[in-house]
């Protein structure tokens, strides 16, 4: 028998029926039709580009956008959300937003899950009652070291209220039914301290990712050519078999220790920019395909893409984790349930699915997933309610 001190305590969250019906639908249209035009699995918007940090690798707080009023932030949300359950909020820093508890609890209402926010993490003390309408919260906490730290992120006593709120809201995932994971980023400066980082992770009970810096699409060069580098992501590999709460796939792992070129299938994860324009295929190719406020809806608008535009054919292989773990996913199908089996083992989050009231929907009209309408369905709208 396995010997483990810590508590059992598996958590399952629920995938709605939707996500799935696109997942497969997803692996049909690769393995079957051969086509990588893949429909989106985890849009992001990124809501602002305003922060209340000024960390010194950003590339967000330097661009000059308008920010966007709440009636136009929740329009375009509803355009995202015809055949798109999943969401991921992201910023500049979301919390920023006054009206961000309003958004979230639109968003949930809209009936988006699971929906994931992307935080800094400062100013949830103060908007605690987003968690309600979140799945999964992500954090960057690259180093423990404060001092080092601090001067990276801009503010003088960044790291320490942070590392504070992670802790304080780890201890509640279960009370607030979210997930907290922290992602760490891996840059040469860092290199060292990331197991600390793992650590403290394991001791408040949140998941860690680890994910190495990429310089435009290229990763590190000091990373790259790094034996440190190589030796932390091989000891990552071990400690993830060795029941850490490793969340990154073992697909991810082995590919960013020796930076091999692997595929990229962007469009499952469109970004989308405050104002609603979209980027095609992917934010790096810099092109933008349309605005959501000029088409019925962003599934309407991959559908037009996928017919004016072939799918480049693209070397640069970027190893940035949110268009490598979907791809790897769609790629290898098997080894989801792999990683399903690792997370039940280290006590990680696990998906289900689906709900009782999402069979019955199913079974009551089951044309309404399956089928792939073409064009836009009006019917198909939510939109958030007037006055
Ligand atoms: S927290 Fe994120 S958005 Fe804010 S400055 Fe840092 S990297 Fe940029
Ligand atoms: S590898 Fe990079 S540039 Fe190429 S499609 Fe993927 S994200 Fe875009």
């Amino acid at each position: 028998m396995i010997r483990d001190d810590r508590e059992p305590k598996n958590k399952f969250h629920r995938v709605s029926l939707e996500w799935v019906i696109n997942l497969l639908r997803n692996i049909y249209r690769l393995k079957i039709k051969r086509t990588t035009q893949l429909f989106p699995m985890l849009p992001s918007y990124n809501i602002t580009h305003i922060c209340n940090l000024k960390c010194s690798y950003c590339g967000y707080i330097h661009q000059k956008f308008e920010e966007v009023d709440t009636a136009t932030v929740l329009e375009i949300i509803s355009r995202i959300r015809p055949h798109n359950p999943a969401l991921n909020i992201t910023g500049g820093e979301p919390l920023t937003r006054d009206d961000i508890v309003e958004i979230m609890k639109e968003v949930r209402r809209m009936g988006f899950a699971p929906v994931v926010l992307n935080t800094n993490s400062l100013l949830l003390p103060e908007k605690e009652e987003v968690l309600k309408y979140v799945d999964y919260i992500i954090v960057s906490l690259d180093s423990l070291n404060e001092e080092h730290w601090d001067k990276v992120l801009g503010v003088d006593g960044a790291t320490r209220e942070v590392k504070k709120i992670v802790a304080h809201y780890a201890t509640r995932q279960d009370e607030l039914k979210f997930e907290l994971n922290v992602n760490c980023v891996i840059t040469p400066d860092t290199l060292e301290g990331v197991p600390r980082v793992l650590d403290f992770c394991e001791r408040v009970g949140a998941s860690f990712s680890p994910a190495p810096q990429i310089d435009g699409t290229l990763p590190n060069v000091v990373l790259k050519e790094s034996d440190k580098y190589r030796r932390l992501i091989k000891d990552l590999i071990s400690l993830k078999k060795d029941k850490r709460p490793i969340i990154s796939t073992m697909l991810f792992l082995e590919d960013i220790l020796d930076f091999l070129p692997h595929k990229c299938y962007p469009t499952l994860v469109p970004k989308i920019l405050p104002n609603g324009d979209v980027f095609y295929p992917c934010i790096k190719l810099k092109r933008i395909i349309g605005n959501l406020l000029d088409v019925p809806s962003l599934h309407y608008l991959m559908q037009k893409a996928f017919r004016k535009y072939p799918m480049p054919e693209c070397d640069k292989g970027c190893h940035m984790t949110c268009y490598m773990e979907p791809t790897n996913y769609l790629e290898y199908p098997a080894n989801m349930i792999l990683e399903h089996h690792l997370r039940m083992r280290n006590r990680l989050p696990v998906e289900i699915f689906p709900t009782e009231q999402e069979l019955a929907c199913f079974f009551a009209d089951p044309e309404r997933i399956f089928f792939e309408k073409g064009g836009y369905d009006p019917n198909d709208l939510i939109r958030p309610e007037k006055g």
